[in-house]
């Protein structure tokens, strides 16, 4: 059942994305997880079709539109099955860079926008330190003024596109006299700056195709139009950001789950065992359907919380809410599916195989579970807690 907040138009571009997975995914995807890396030229192609600046200001190239479309395009790019190429694509869409439609100046978006938005160019979120994951404030690296400019230091890991992609969004103290949530500031980093150093491509268990950075900043010189914003805002920037990140993730987990089930149907049509198929087993059958029905309620929740978004009305609840149940379902999802595949679930060619691996990270990444779940402990009485 889609949701009613699900329009013709975004119905119209949920079947470009389709078109797109089976003529340009689907038939590449399995070398680009070899690779580790998914080509420039798709990521063109990609910003060609208009996918790149669905959240991106008509004036630069964009189709301006909300986080209704947003969820639609991530639910959809999410059902190829190869999670590698949906995170590359989310992360530049929509998690680096509406810190720059947000809080760029005209000069800033007038520069960056047109590129990424084709695909020319593409940008990462670089938050997370070796002792700063889920607790933001514990972040180091830091910018110090010199001159017009800027200095940079500090070490920042597990950052998707950071390998490959042209542009850091990236967090850093630029006063440390204060509480880290003031004196924190956002910057733009070209990857090519003198003194930015990749130093490590990290090797995960899933997302194979998506690339993983660890980056050393050293002494790197900004200009003073480096600044990203206000100075002393970062930390909201961070927070306020979140919001969509961790939307368009639950969108991602809720569309992923979906296409196990129906993955998982196909084959347990088919398969026989004990004089008929496994469908034919009540207990595979209900464990299908019950999973089915949660989905579908996962995923009327994450249209439920983008249509509070697009109204301009606060949605951490809703979006905590379903970032923490969609990241803990897609992973029981992912385990019944492969388990119904018996031993073909283990071996590579299958993709519910992959699929698996890639859901780990899920309930982890942009929001751990626990995390999610205090800020909906927050929110369930506020008089009271
Ligand atoms: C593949 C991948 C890609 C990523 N991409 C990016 C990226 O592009 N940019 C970026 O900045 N970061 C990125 N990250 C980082 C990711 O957001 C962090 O890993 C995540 O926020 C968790 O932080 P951490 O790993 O430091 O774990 P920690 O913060 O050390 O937490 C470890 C565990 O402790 C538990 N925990 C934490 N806090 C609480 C609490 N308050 N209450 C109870 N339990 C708690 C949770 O179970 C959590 O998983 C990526 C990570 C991965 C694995």
């Amino acid at each position: 059942m889609d949701p009613i907040h699900l329009s013709d138009d975004l119905r119209l571009l949920q079947r470009q994305v389709r078109r797109f997975v089976d003529d340009v995914v689907l038939p590449n995807g399995a070398a680009w997880e070899t690779a580790g890396m998914i080509p420039r030229d798709v990521l063109r192609q990609m910003g060609a079709l208009g996918f790149l600046g669905i959240r991106c200001p008509e004036a630069y190239g964009g189709s301006g539109m909300n986080a209704l479309a947003s969820v639609a395009f991530a639910e959809e790019l999410a059902r190829c099955t190869f999670g590698g190429v949906t995170m590359t694509a989310l992360v530049h869409t929509d998690m680096a860079t509406p810190h720059i439609v947000r809080a760029g100046s005209d000069d800033q978006k007038r520069r960056y926008l047109p590129p990424i938005v084709k695909g020319e160019t593409i940008t990462a979120i670089v938050v997370t330190e070796p002792d700063a994951g889920s607790d933001v404030q514990g972040l180091r690296t830091a910018a110090r003024r010199e001159g017009n400019g800027w200095i940079l230091n500090g070490t920042k890991r597990f950052i998707t596109n950071g390998v490959y992609g042209d542009l850091y969004v990236v967090a850093a103290r630029t006063d440390t006299s204060v509480k880290p949530s003031r004196g924190m500031s956002m910057f733009l980093v070209e990857r090519r700056t003198p003194g930015v150093k990749v130093v490590k491509k990290l090797e995960k268990m899933g997302w194979l195709c998506s690339d993983t950075a660890e980056i050393v900043f050293e002494d790197v010189r900004l200009p003073a139009d480096a600044l990203l914003g206000e100075e002393g805002k970062g930390f909201y920037a961070v927070m306020d950001n979140f919001q969509n990140e961790r939307l368009v993730a639950a969108a991602l987990y809720a569309g992923e789950a979906d296409k196990a089930i129906e993955i998982a149907l196909d084959y347990v049509m088919t398969r026989k065992a004990f004089g008929g198929t496994l469908w034919d087993k009540q207990v595979i059958r209900q464990r299908l359907a019950a999973l089915a029905a949660q989905v579908e309620a996962g995923r009327q929740l994450v249209y439920h919380a983008a249509w509070l978004d697009a109204q301009g009305r606060d949605a951490v609840r809703e979006v905590s809410m379903v970032k923490a149940f969609c990241g803990e379902l897609v992973n029981r999802v992912m385990y019944d599916c492969q388990q119904f595949h018996g031993g073909l679930g283990y071996m590579h060619e299958a993709a519910i195989e992959r699929m698996a691996r890639d859901a780990r990270v899920q309930s982890i990444g942009g929001g751990a579970t626990e995390v999610m779940l205090e800020e909906v402990a927050r929110r369930l009485d506020p008089e009271r807690l």
